[in-house]
């Protein structure tokens, strides 16, 4: 539809059409600031592709979150119309990885029905590992069964967290175990050899082996690489600042054909933890020598003052990239909100008055779609989970905690074991859910199945079956081997319930009728540790189930979209897609996932700050902004990196969350915690010009079905300054921390850090903590 095309074009400022439209065939790199149009001149580029000739299944394009993937195609979509979009891989970088693999599972000692290994049982191949390199060192320790004494076994679980750290690192770097050895490394080579050797014997890959054994496809095979040269034509890569070296380096091996746009800000790199690397950009300039460069220099998302903070607090990093302009042509708009909580209560309490308040105002009536509440940890959402289910606000969690729930893991362990090659662990997993009895029994159970599967050097099932199918019998009483043989018969039927059954959904309910009553009665126990008292309501196993349902229908609707995926399924039935299920959460328990129809479009968005890239919205609330959480201390007192480096990459994140603002951007930081330690408010906000924040002490304004006074909404018109009315007197609290609080703040020269210099302001907070 060229008219659209057209169309589209036109909603792009010169720069960016000038981009969208350049020659295909040239490199083209876009570096630019938040909000300034990155992503949409991106989909115009793809629609030039499209316009070129490049057939849509030809084309690749990564994005960082499955969010932004879906919405590209919808953008997409709105232009060239849904069939076409659908038929654009549109995709992040594991999962393309991971289908590379799987096409070529063959090639890597796997099968494509290799299991992915998460954390997990991550662990407990490196464990195994660090057994295998004791055995070869010591003759005495080597006997398996013995590991099963306690003291060894944990002093073996200690070193696993060091081993598994270093095969990470390993990993994510691209190391081979040779380069450990030329290095002096023998353990550290022998580890990562064994337990490379573990994966391909367990027909397993995990995460880092994604990007890593889809590198060793590309270059080992000529015939891949040739294949894939002529599958993706062009390939269009946003967020690329978080891309990894690793992942730079694939891009490499495709985009040879040189049609490849990459689209990024160095300012908001974020992910240097997993790997993000910036030097891609240079390394990008380098390997792509023709390429063209182009800066977008205009934000159109934010409010003027928003964009004056935001580039004031990035302008303290010493490692940034070139220099960007950060201009708008957007009203000035309020100022930034910085209030300051005596507890994490008040904190919530005062986001909901202001959430009931603006959406209250607003002429267009209630949306809580366009606000949203970041925090730097996923634990700070839970109380804001709580508060807002209580005062019936809609909400949306944004990322993984869903996936990481016990009752999800023990689902998706049964499910594992319908598949050929399952190993150990979902079966140990499914035993661990289905065996009826307290966990102690349980454990005693599993431990002496583990034992008899080591000492016999068979597989748990095969010898949970010896044992329950009493050849070896003695150590159980007779109605602990009925209870094992009825785990096993439910296990046998399920997998022939997926041999004949078409639906996936059948089989998760069917797998949801399994599970013991307990997973209904005790509500807490279902939860995972972090979870606990709070999730109550997500505990039960109907709505969790519910969830699932919408994840498989969510899954089938964008993973078999194209018309030769949808003929696969029908070719190969319930098995290959329910396998493929499974791939697609597992990978949610990783990557940044949001799935759109978990997401009601008129609910407040709870999410992480690293989750909150590339989004916007109008009101953003950026919560617990204290000094411990942003920067988050504890971090960087490892050894690993550098405090310096670290706190830049802080300061970023803080960037990008000030950045997630159109209209009014609320920082709130609490003033003691729940042990009433005292916080400091972060030091980021210290960064911040004075003149662009409307600082608010804890005052009355947070007493719930209280007006506040002297605030502004966020859609009163620029130029509204704030106004600092007097305020009610706050209650009187018999354990109020404000003496302490005051003589501490004090002793801090808190008002120094703020550099707060207007006489009033500093009378106000006064006022307050002397009340
Ligand atoms: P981020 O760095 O956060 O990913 P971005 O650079 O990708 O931001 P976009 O998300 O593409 O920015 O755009 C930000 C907002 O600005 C969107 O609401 C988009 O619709 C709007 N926008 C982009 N370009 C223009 C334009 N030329 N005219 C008007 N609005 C625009
Ligand atoms: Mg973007």
């Amino acid at each position: 539809a060229p008219r659209k095309y057209y169309e589209y074009l036109h909603s792009l400022n010169d720069r960016q059409r000038e981009a969208a439209c350049s020659d295909v065939a040239v490199p083209l790199m876009i570096v630019a600031g938040p909000g300034s149009g990155k992503t949409s001149t991106m989909v115009g580029r793809v629609l030039t592709l499209l316009k070129e000739g490049i057939p849509p299944s030809n084309i690749l394009a990564m994005t960082f979150t499955t969010a932004a993937a879906s919405e590209m195609r919808d953008r997409i979509a709105a232009v060239v119309g849904k069939a076409v979009a659908k038929e654009i891989i549109i995709s992040t970088f594991h999962s393309f990885c991971l289908q590379l693999c799987r096409a070529h599972a063959e090639k890597l000692g796997r099968t494509s029905e290799f299991v992915i290994y998460g954390h997990g049982q991550q662990r407990r191949a490196i464990i195994e590992a660090e057994r295998l390199l004791e055995h070869a060192k010591s003759d005495g320790l080597g006997d398996a069964v013995k590991q099963d004494d306690g003291d060894i076994k944990n002093s073996f679980k200690d070193k696993a967290k060091k081993w598994l750290k270093f095969v990470t690192q390993a990993k994510s770097s691209g190391k081979s175990p040779e380069e450990y050895e030329k290095k002096g490394d023998l353990a550290g080579a022998s580890i990562l050899r064994h337990y490379n050797e573990i994966l391909v014997s367990c027909n397993a890959l995990d995460y880092h082996d994604f990007i890593n054994s889809s590198i060793t496809l590309l270059t080992k095979f000529p015939e891949v690489y040739k294949e894939c040269q002529e599958t993706w034509q062009a390939i269009v890569v946003d967020e690329f600042q978080d891309t990894s070296a690793m992942q730079y380096f694939l891009l490499k091996l495709l985009a040879s054909h040189n049609h490849i746009t990459i689209v990024g800000d160095e300012d908001q790199s974020i992910f240097s933890f997993n790997g993000a690397d910036v030097s891609g950009f240079d390394s990008f300039r380098r390997d792509f020598p023709n390429h063209k460069e182009v800066r977008l220099n205009k934000n159109y998302r934010s409010t003027r003052a928003i964009v004056e903070a935001a580039t004031a607090l990035i302008h303290n990093n010493t490692k940034r990239g070139h220099h960007k302009l950060a201009e708008t042509d957007n009203p000035s708009g309020s100022k930034i909100t910085v209030k300051e909580c005596h507890s994490e209560d008040s904190q919530c309490a005062f986001v909901i008055d202001k959430i009931i308040e603006t959406t209250s105002s607003s002429a267009e009536g209630c949306n809580f779609g366009k606000v949203a509440v970041l925090y730097r940890r996923q634990i700070t959402g839970k109380a804001f989970q709580v508060s807002f289910r209580n005062r019936k606000i809609p909400f949306n969690v944004h990322g993984v905690a869903f996936y990481r729930k016990k009752v999800i893991k023990a689902i998706m362990a049964i499910l594992r074991t319908t598949l050929p090659g399952c190993d150990d662990g979902p079966w140990r997993q499914a035993f661990k859910t289905l065996l009826p009895g307290d966990k102690e029994e349980k454990k005693k159970i599993i431990d002496h199945v583990e034992k008899i599967s080591l000492a016999r050097k068979c597989s748990f099932i095969s010898a949970a079956t010896d044992i329950f199918s009493a050849k070896v019998s003695g150590t159980f009483k007779r109605a602990q081997i009925t209870q094992g043989r009825k785990v096993l018969s439910t296990l046998y039927s399920l997998s022939k319930f997926v041999e004949r059954e078409q639906s996936v959904s059948a089989v998760i309910s069917s797998v949801g009728n399994m599970l013991p009553q307990q997973y209904l009665l005790e509500k807490r126990a279902v939860i995972d540790n972090d979870g606990g008292k709070f999730l109550n309501e997500d505990n039960d196993i109907r709505s969790v189930l519910q969830f699932l349902m919408d994840d498989v229908s969510d899954f089938l609707s964008t993973h078999f979209s194209s018309s030769r995926d949808a003929s696969q399924i029908e070719e190969k039935g319930c098995a290959s897609t329910l396998k493929a299920f499974i791939d697609y959460i597992s990978l949610r328990e990783t990557e940044n996932f949001r799935s759109r129809k978990e997401e009601n479009k008129n609910s407040i968005t709870l999410t992480t700050i690293h989750q909150s890239k590339g989004l916007e919205w109008d009101v953003v609330f950026i919560v617990q902004a204290n000094d411990s959480e942003i920067p988050l201390l504890h971090e960087y007192n490892g050894t690993v990196k550098e405090a310096g480096s670290t706190l830049e990459e802080e300061r970023r994140l803080f960037y990008v969350a000030m950045t997630r603002a159109r209209k009014k951007l609320y920082i709130l930081h609490v003033t003691v915690d729940s042990y009433r330690q005292l916080l400091p408010p972060s030091r980021f906000l210290r960064e911040i010009p004075v003149h662009l924040l409307d600082m608010q002490g804890e005052g009355a304004a947070t007493k719930k079905h209280e007006q506040p006074s002297g605030d502004i909404s966020f859609d009163h018109a620029e130029g509204e300054t704030s106004i600092e009315k007097p305020r009610p007197i706050p209650e009187q609290n018999e354990t109020s921390p404000y003496p302490e609080l005051m003589q501490t703040c004090l002793a801090n020269d808190f008002l120094k850090r703020f550099e707060i210099d207007d006489r009033a302001v500093v009378s106000h907070i006064f006022h307050q903590w002397a009340k």
